[in-house]
């Protein structure tokens, strides 16, 4: 199965931290989760397979499987290949986990939306509601994430599942240790304890909750796809309304000191003299973010300015007139493309990565950007032939953040693959 989290570079993302094997429950809870990340990263394998990949005694491996079986989160595959070895062929063991959920729920400027992966990658339930969170609040934006939460929990549970977790996403810098969203300019939020409020609307028996930054999230969920072809290095750059990056170098998520790495978008790269949400004029995403595109695009008062009409429907209304050869849009999206290149150049210059992700509206309207953005990327990076950066466009649509939420949280399973098992909801 390799659609779940891979490479020990995103085992490190675990908020769970390291299982310390010091006592006999603790190292069975371990082993549990060194067999089941065994099956993740390498594939199905026979009992006698794994007891020699994972060091163990094949009894003990026998017991672990047996638990896993028991708990739902693998199940017997296939008769394992002769390997050349002398004797019977083993029963392979595989993932299963299709009842083991995981939800990323994603605050954003114009909607609240969410998505749950189960164990074996299969999105199991998808939501997006437009939301205009800036004009409501955060007492209200709160409110109906809740009920978004809360139904999707409820779905999911009545067809017998576990709901292993909740990954809240917002932009902006976020406490991942307090779960508070510090200073979010473009929904106008600081200082608001955004998994304190979600704990109180869901009540006892919800799921473990957890917040992170929407962009390091999205970068974890292209990692996913990036790793299995072999990257290590990769940017992601959000196409929202603000823009920021999600680091991953050398297999790790760049948190920074305090969480707060990657807030590209309020630097100044480009001459420009436009009022930022964060207060200071110029700021890069002013000249490449949502409210530039629409700027740039369409007056005030246009369809696609309409934050109570669905956002991807907004996107794909300035695409037909784009595909209809409409100047203003065309011309709009040129300009973008010329202030996204400065940029990207610069942290191609400073991270070197193999990958740059575009997500968001850059991605949605890729067809007119890439083809402008990477000869002029090339042109400016020191570095001989860009430094191998290759810059692409993410295919997760707006789903990526929420995405990177749902993976986060099964990512738990992975770390203790108990809190899967036992029959009290966590
Ligand atoms: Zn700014």
């Amino acid at each position: 199965m390799k659609a779940a989290l891979q490479g020990s570079g995103v085992r490190s993302l675990a908020m769970a931290g390291p299982a310390v094997a010091r006592d006999r429950s603790s190292s069975r809870r371990a082993n549990l989760g060194m067999v089941l990340r065994l099956l993740r990263d390498e594939g199905p394998r026979s009992r006698a397979r794994i007891s020699e990949d994972a060091g163990l005694p094949k009894a003990t491996v026998s017991n672990l499987t047996a638990e896993l079986l028991e708990g739902g989160l693998i199940r017997e595959g296939e008769a394992e290949r002769d390997r050349g070895t002398v004797g019977r062929p083993g029963q392979a063991v595989e993932i299963d986990g299709s009842g083991v959920h995981g939800i990323g729920a994603e605050i954003n400027v114009d909607y609240v939306s969410l998505l749950a992966l189960n164990l074996k990658g299969e999105v199991t339930a998808e939501q997006r509601i437009p939301f205009d969170v800036r004009a409501a609040g955060p007492d209200a934006t709160l409110d109906t994430t809740a009920q978004l939460v809360a139904r999707g929990i409820e779905v999911l549970r009545r067809d017998g599942g576990r709901v292993v977790g909740v990954t809240l996403a917002t932009p902006g810098a976020t406490d991942m240790t307090t779960g508070t969203v510090g200073f979010a300019s473009n929904i106008g939020w600081r200082d608001v304890p955004a998994i304190a409020g979600l704990r109180e609307r869901l009540g006892t028996g919800a799921p473990e909750m957890h917040l992170e930054n929407d962009a390091k999230l999205g970068a974890l969920a292209e990692y996913v796809t990036a790793s299995a072809a072999g990257v290590r290095d990769l940017v992601h750059v959000t196409g929202q309304t603000g823009v920021g990056v999600g680091i991953i170098a050398g297999g790790q998520l760049v948190r920074g000191a305090g969480g707060y790495a990657g807030e590209v978008g309020h630097l100044q790269l480009v001459p420009s003299e436009q009022l930022c949400a964060c207060g200071r004029r110029g700021c890069w995403e002013t000249t490449i973010g949502r409210g530039a595109l629409l700027r740039y695009a369409a007056d005030p008062g246009d369809l696609v300015w309409d934050p109570t009409v669905d956002l991807e429907r907004r996107l794909a209304e300035l695409r037909d007139r784009a595909r209809a050869g409409d100047a203003r849009t065309l011309e709009a999206l040129q300009r973008i493309a010329d202030n996204l290149a400065p940029g990207l150049a610069l942290l191609a210059d400073i991270l070197n990565p193999r990958l740059i992700v575009l997500g968001g509206h850059f991605a949605f309207f890729g067809e007119y950007l890439l083809d402008s953005v990477t000869p002029q990327v090339r042109e400016r990076v020191m570095a001989p032939n860009a430094g191998g950066c290759e810059i692409v466009l993410s295919t997760t649509g707006l789903t990526g953040t929420a995405r990177g939420g749902a993976l986060l949280a099964l990512d738990t399973v992975y770390q203790d693959p108990t809190r899967a098992m036992t029959p009290t909801q966590r």
